[in-house]
């Protein structure tokens, strides 16, 4: 006689093949009873004996369906007197309650659904919409939940017999796969003009013409998962330049698609870990380290003068100095659905494929969009039947400081979902920032996170935007009434905030409450949070951690609770507030937003009242300015009214001006680039002269010949007098980073107050009043950074080179060795802020820690002195980590 049992589950538990995962195990034990997906995600009722049942338990929670994700697994009592226990059933699923049950980001195809489509006796054979139960669309088809097929996209898509039986059989792999299909019953693709006019729908005649026209050199909208991308054979130069004008879109670099592995590993350079996230489920674009063919076909006009890069199955070589000009990496991704797959087994080059929007915009998910904004673009349009509800671009990630980080968290990452420990009282909604939007929710037990939206700067961007947001309240049935918001007021997300809560709103938290029981009606409330703490906040919740941590925050900028634009700031912070102790100095940034583009008007900034404009005007960077209008701008930065801020972001952008590597920045993050790739370059030159040694010691082993031996040992030395010589430029350029702050110290006794403050319990890391504590021991302005000093000594160090010396090559290694030394140099100021307060646990985040270079410096220089540093999980450390950082905040305000 079995006894009986019921377990409910959450997580994500629904659309990925949990129903009949649970349905082969007890088919396999011999256990009766039923499962169905409810609201809070999937209810099982067991009948068996008892060392069954716990074989069961033991067997789903060691090894659940391989998309799955189990946040709580809670067994309840169940007397099982209706259940046979011969006899297990797949229930329907039942809507209603609160809703706990995750939508799963997109997949990528499997290697199963791969190997059908290329085995001719297969019937999805050649089928470019081929998925099942473990892998296709999820989140960009979904209309609604519970996820069945009528609540998505394919519901007009009637199942042709076959595809019904295997969508009805629990043994089979595509058993509830809600978007199977096949080529008899299933979507098909579309071979159109630009101007949407049909040259074939034959699935095979479009995609071997499309992939000819390619390699013919045509441009093409390709319609995939989530959206459109442009598309054109990557090793044709002119191909790529014509998309680039085409596009307007001069300078950034554009992601290639590869067939494979073998394909990408002849354009970069990658270690283990990379390769393996190129080929992770999530297939997302990772951003590699070029090849060095790539690097030196790059690094001159004309790449038909240098050794190209082949790579298997083709003498065509990479169009390396159109696809992603000056920088020294590549983004690089493999097909992730069979269309894509099928695509480039015919084309067998790499292929950029960008994002297909207007610039500015949101990614075109429908032709129609295609045909009205992009039909001057574009040669062909590939596009198929199958509608995109909610559009997702293509997720960029790169390996840096020992783990993954996330540049654009998108398709295979999002919709992110979070599990807190203590379910929410209120319904929580962030409205992130105006640049790399992202949207958070907050309800019961789960913090979501949208994929990436955008910048926020047009009125389709916006409807963008505001379509996400009307989506994820449908689709989790919510109706947040606590609204979080940057605190910069002009933001368009803080607009939309004010205009969402105004609708209903009671100004105090008293009224509040008496509103609400007066009425019944859950009153809006707005609470907004500054920009650099919601950048810690953000990594705080990945860690579930309230704190405290000292906190580098180093981006662009952003609104300053004191009203001036911060971005360099060094914070202590718990999950409720946070300390400022200060970082870089404020400098002024002449002409507000020209200056983030025309980052030669920050030189003047720093440097004008140290240096002579004479000496002003001898700089590169600065000599397309007449004398009369240099003397203007000295003039414009001195004024006390100009606008100030202490971003990192723009000290980095002033120093690649200064050293003559970027004096007009075309995208975001461009001037940073080149200083890394600089620094790379130097870094190269100069490895850790320990290791020259062992590489010596390795080389005269092998070789026996005396001549060889001293060529290495000559190279050892001179990488080795490279080495030092960074080293020491680095702590010149440190000292004078520091130098203001002797003087602060002096001033404010701050030596006292810091033992003091340390001795008063921060040391311990436990219970940090920040209001007390800090303002007793510590000064607020723990930190002076003086940006100005470290430029003037940039700048000092770039005029004792030789004098008269007309060595390019020299120049050019000095220069990059600058470079080097300056990230190097903020590395070291961060390690040495961390010093006092060894207890704290580090958070490194702000879109400067993109910089690989950056990152991996502080890291290796934190872990070493024995830091904590909390780890950036799958949120981008950029603003797309915001709506997070927010959602954090709003969990322990609204409490
Ligand atoms: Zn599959
Ligand atoms: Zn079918």
């Amino acid at each position: 006689m079995g006894v009986g049992i019921a377990l409910q589950i959450t997580g994500i538990v629904q659309g990925v093949g949990f129903r009949p995962h649970v349905f082969r195990l007890a088919h396999e034990l011999g256990l009766g009873g039923s499962i169905r997906n409810d609201a809070e995600g999937v209810f099982i009722r067991l009948k068996g004996s008892q060392y069954k049942l716990d074989a069961f338990i033991a067997s789903l929670r060691a090894s659940p369906p391989p998309l799955a994700r189990i946040d709580a697994f809670e067994i309840l009592a169940d007397d099982g007197l209706d259940l046979d226990e011969n006899h297990f059933v797949i229930e329907q699923s039942k809507a209603g309650g609160d809703a706990q049950v995750l939508v799963s980001p997109d997949k990528s195809m499997c290697a199963e659904c791969l190997k059908d489509i290329q085995t001719p006796a297969d019937r999805h054979y050649l089928y470019p919409f081929t998925n099942c139960t473990n892998c296709g669309p999820r989140y960009t088809l979904i209309n609604a939940l519970p996820y069945d097929r009528k609540h998505t996209s394919m519901a007009h898509f009637a199942m042709c017999p076959e595809c019904e039986a295997e969508y009805k059989s629990p043994l089979d792999r595509r058993y509830h796969a809600q978007p199977v299909s096949c080529p008899r019953c299933g979507p098909g693709l579309r071979l159109t003009r630009p101007d949407g006019s049909l040259i074939s729908s034959d699935n095979l005649e479009c995609l071997t013409e499309c992939a000819r026209l390619i390699k013919d050199g045509a441009i093409f909208a390709i319609k995939g998962l989530g959206g459109f991308h442009l598309v054109c054979d990557a090793t044709n130069e002119a191909a790529v330049n014509r998309l680039r004008v085409r596009k307007q879109r001069p300078a950034k670099p554009l992601a290639v698609m590869v067939k494979d592995v073998d394909m990408a590993k002849s354009l970069a350079l990658g270690s283990e870990e990379e390769w393996q996230l190129l080929e992770s489920r999530e297939r997302p674009i990772v951003v590699l380290k070029k090849s060095k063919a790539l690097i030196e076909a790059s690094s001159h006009n004309d790449s038909s003068h240098n050794s190209p890069q082949h790579y298997p199955g083709s003498k065509r070589t990479l169009a390396a100095d159109a696809v992603a000009p000056g920088i020294d990496r590549i983004g690089l991704f493999l097909p992730y659905t069979p269309l894509h797959a099928l695509l480039l087994d015919k084309i067998d080059r790499p292929i950029v494929a960008t994002s297909a929007n207007r610039s500015g915009e949101p990614i075109i998910i429908d032709i129609t969009d295609i045909t009205a904004k992009l039909s001057t673009v574009v040669d062909y349009i590939l596009d198929h039947n199958r509608p995109i509800v909610s559009g997702c671009d293509d997720s960029v990630v790169q390996y840096c400081a020992g783990q993954l980080q996330v540049l654009r968290m998108a398709r295979g990452y999002a919709p992110m979902a979070l599990h807190v420990q203590h379910a929410l009282p209120k319904q929580l909604m962030a409205v992130g920032p105006q640049q790399k939007n992202t949207l958070g929710f907050g309800l019961g037990h789960n913090l979501f996170l949208s994929p990436h939206i955008g910048d926020l700067f047009s009125i389709e961007a916006e409807d963008y935007f505001v379509r996400t947001l009307q989506s994820f309240k449908r689709l989790y049935d919510v109706s947040p009434t606590r609204v979080i918001a940057d605190s910069h007021p002009d933001y368009a997300p803080s607009r939309f905030a004010r205009d969402y809560v105004a609708r209903d709103y009671v100004d105090s938290a008293d009224t509040l409450e008496a509103h609400e029981t007066a009425t019944g009606v859950q009153a809006r409330e707005l609470i907004t949070v500054q920009h650099h703490f919601a950048h810690v906040l953000s990594v705080m919740a990945v860690n579930n951690t309230t704190g405290p941590v000292l906190g580098f925050s180093f981006d662009g900028t952003g609104l300053g609770d004191d009203g001036s634009l911060w971005g360099g700031e060094v914070m202590l912070c718990t999950a409720t507030d946070y300390k400022r102790l200060g970082g870089l100095m404020p400098f002024a940034l002449p002409g507000g937003d020209k200056a983030s583009h025309e980052p030669w008007r920050l030189v003047i900034s720093l440097l004008h009242d140290r240096v002579s404009a004479e000496t002003l005007s001898s700089l590169g960077c600065l000599s397309h300015l007449s004398p009369a209008a240099l003397g203007n701008h000295i003039k414009v930065a001195a004024r006390s009214h100009v606008l100030k801020s202490s971003s990192m972001g723009r000290l980095f952008d002033a120093v690649a001006a200064l050293l003559g590597l970027c004096n007009h920045i075309q995208f975001e993050g461009q001037a940073g680039m080149l200083l890394e790739a600089a620094a790379a370059r130097a870094n190269a030159n100069s490895v850790n002269p320990n290791e020259a040694h062992t590489n010596t010691f390795s080389t005269s082993t092998v070789s026996t010949s005396t001549v060889s031996t001293n060529t290495a040992s000559t190279i050892a030395d001179s990488t080795a007098r490279a080495h030092a010589n960074k080293d020491q430029v680095t702590q010149r350029l440190f000292a004078a980073l520091l130098s203001s702050e002797a003087d602060a110290c002096l001033e404010n006794g701050l030596e006292n107050g810091l033992e003091n403050g340390l001795e008063n319990g921060l040391e311990s890391g436990v219970e940090i009043d920040l209001d007390t504590d800090l303002e007793t021991g510590v000064s607020k302005n723990l930190m002076h950074w003086n940006g100005a000093a470290l430029m003037n000594a940039i700048l000092h160090e770039l005029m004792e080179l030789p004098p008269g010396n007309t060595d390019a090559a020299e120049f050019a290694s000095a220069r990059d060795i600058l470079a080097a030394a300056f990230i190097d140099t903020i590395a070291l100021a961060i390690a040495d802020t961390a010093k006092r307060f060894p207890e704290l646990p580090i958070v490194l985040t702000g879109g400067v820690f993109q910089s690989r270079t950056l990152a991996n410096v502080s890291y290796e220089k934190l872990i070493n002195a024995g830091h904590t540093v909390l780890p950036w999980g799958e949120v981008p450390v950029n603003d797309g980590g915001i709506a997070l950082g927010q959602l954090w905040y709003g969990a322990h305000i609204f409490v």
